[in-house]
């Protein structure tokens, strides 16, 4: 499956086949383990000489299909599948991060990611500073100091929605020497490929949209391939003799494929936090529909957007895709085929008018989950930051009253007149 294809046949056909007599669907080799005829053979794995798998926590078959398939569509170098998106981010960082580094981020991240960052990182040693992502390049720089090893930010930000703008970030990274890591799991490859506009990582929750029918915990980490980790000395992990493999240098040896083959042969080795080949036959199931997916999640998200924004009970709503809308512009550039399937919105009457929509609603579920063909809503204000007060979120920026929709791909028709009915009785 070569690069040339068209983002269509590249989710349907990439980035396994089969050879005559061969399964058609890629099989899931469910197993730990491999067999080898001699110490030899065992040897070569061991000094990463060897293409065969040694050990599932270091790699199997169905895995390396996903990881090809998402290189593929993300159009990188090569990828690195993960338990989840949150191990996905953690291990990217760890992998030029040690203590005493410092690490500059967008303020407008996923909740996971932010307490990764500002919490268990910093128990680490490393330090995250999170900066308004809309400020100019030069202030930006502002924030870079001796020890800056990465700059992060979300394509559209979850539950924010906010959108990067890539290639202001790509810039700012390139000034200081440092990668750009872009968590691109809102917006999918079908969307967005943030490796066109600069950056240098992308990192996916593939739990959401890939998988996209709620069955499969996963991340990924793919490589665009377009780094010098050996242009300075900052990244002695790649540009250093390694010692636990006989002093090779993961940059020099493995070039393009240097990140991720240095996330498998120590991150991974060392944290375990591998995905199973079960999750990754079942992402890969969903990648080969993405772009059809996408397609409708965008139009379905931006129908609603449009019906909701009429509608005299409703207080606000964001959505990027929508004229008027804040990020309109920058959806424009970077999400030019459709914004994704998110929006979020706030009907009049606060928490209490919030919470009696949602318990109105029958065909979209509560769920704390988005990306899935379902419609499904959740009420950040009365779950996932339930212990805040009303104050305390206000003053962390949600809305009491704000509802996060992750449009599905049942009948726009039936999507509305759920959400009008619901609207009826508040
Ligand atoms: C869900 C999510 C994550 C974390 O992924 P998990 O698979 O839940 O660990 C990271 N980033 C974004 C943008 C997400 O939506």
């Amino acid at each position: 499956m070569a690069n040339n294809h068209g983002f269509e046949t590249r989710c349907v056909h990439g980035a396994y086949k089969a050879e005559s007599g061969q399964p058609q669907v890629l099989p899931i080799v469910q197993n730990t383990t491999y067999r080898y005829y001699n110490a030899q053979d065992v040897a070569e794995l061991f000094d990463l000489e060897s293409p065969n798998h040694m050990y599932t926590r270091l790699g199997s078959p169905t895995v390396d299909a996903l990881e090809q398939k998402m290189a593929l569509l993300e159009g990188g170098t090569a990828g690195m599948a993960t338990s989840a998106g949150q191990a996905a981010t953690m291990i990217t960082i760890l992998n030029i991060c040690q203590a005493g580094d410092h690490i500059i981020s967008a303020s407008n991240i996923y909740g996971g990611t932010h307490n990764l960052f500002t919490v268990t990182l910093a128990r680490l040693g490393i330090e995250a500073t999170l900066i308004d992502q809309n400020l100019p390049k030069e202030e930006i720089l502002k924030y870079a100091k001796p020890n800056t090893k990465a700059i992060f930010g979300e394509t559209i930000a979850n539950p924010a929605l906010t959108v990067l703008d890539i290639e202001k970030f790509a810039e700012v990274a390139k000034e200081i020497g440092v990668p750009l890591i872009v968590d691109n799991t809102l917006a999918s490859p079908a969307l967005c490929r943030p490796i066109e506009f600069g950056a240098n990582i992308v990192t996916h929750s593939t739990t959401k949209y890939s998988d996209g029918h709620a069955s499969a915990v996963g991340g990924c980490v793919i490589e665009g391939g377009n780094f010098d980790w050996s242009a300075s000395d900052k990244f002695p992990g790649l540009s250093q003799p390694d010692e636990s493999y006989h002093g090779l240098t993961f940059h020099e040896k493995f070039g393009p494929a240097a990140f991720c083959t240095r996330l498998k042969a120590v991150l991974v080795r060392d944290m375990g936090c591998t995905m199973a080949p079960m999750n990754a036959y079942l992402t890969h199931q969903g990648l080969q529909t993405l772009h059809l997916r996408m397609e409708r999640h965008s139009q379905n998200a931006l129908a609603l957007a449009k019906y909701l924004k009429n509608h005299p009970k409703v207080d606000f709503i964001t959505y990027p895709g929508m004229e008027g809308d804040q990020y309109y512009e920058l959806a424009q550039k970077y999400l030019p085929n459709g914004a994704g399937g998110v929006l979020s919105f706030g009907v009049k009457g606060g928490k209490a008018a919030g919470e009696k929509l949602l318990e109105n609603l029958k065909l979209a579920s509560i769920v704390v989950h988005v990306g899935d063909i379902r419609t499904s809503v959740l009420h950040p204000a009365s779950t996932t930051h339930r212990q805040l007060s009303e104050e305390a979120q206000l003053a962390a920026g949600l809305n009491p009253s704000l509802i996060r929709v992750s449009v599905g791909l049942e009948s726009i028709d039936d999507i509305i007149a759920d959400f009008e009915q619901a609207l009826e009785q508040i």
